[in-house]
């Protein structure tokens, strides 16, 4: 599965729906879980609460089986006009990849087709817990 293979799964992903609380399914998420199976999520963002696509994508793994490692995490958005946006997780998202799996500090977070980051290169200070005295 390439970077670019697993960008257009969270491509099409994509489906979003006014409701009358909030925007739903303008992200979607695809992840390449460590059973080599892709996930994929989209947005819900409500008013009463929200989920981004990462945090869906990655509820629908757990759901699925017994499966907590992600190898490769990406999520996309389209402007009004149609072009294909590949974006960062947020802090709420790198935090809930790592705690989902210490391993996932090695997941490859897509930022582009040609660019990938390791979740620990984006959570510094991930291990910092420093004792006082
Ligand atoms: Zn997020």
């Amino acid at each position: 599965m390439t970077n670019e293979e697993l960008i257009l799964k969270a491509a099409s992903a994509i489906n979003p729906k006014q409701l009358k609380n909030g925007l739903v399914g303008d992200v979607g998420c695809a992840l390449l879980a460590g059973n080599g199976k892709i996930y994929t999520g989209v947005c819900v963002g409500i008013d009463s609460n929200g989920y981004c696509a990462e945090r869906v994508a990655i509820g629908k793994m757990i759901t699925d089986g017994s499966e907590y490692v992600i190898k490769k995490i990406v999520a996309t958005w389209k402007d009004e006009e149609g072009y294909l946006y590949v974006i960062p997780p947020c802090g709420h998202c790198r935090q809930m990849i790592k705690e989902t799996d210490e391993k996932n500090l090695e997941t490859e977070v897509i930022l582009d087709k040609d660019k990938i980051e390791k979740l620990k290169d984006l959570l510094p200070y991930h291990d910092w817990w420093k004792k006082q005295d």
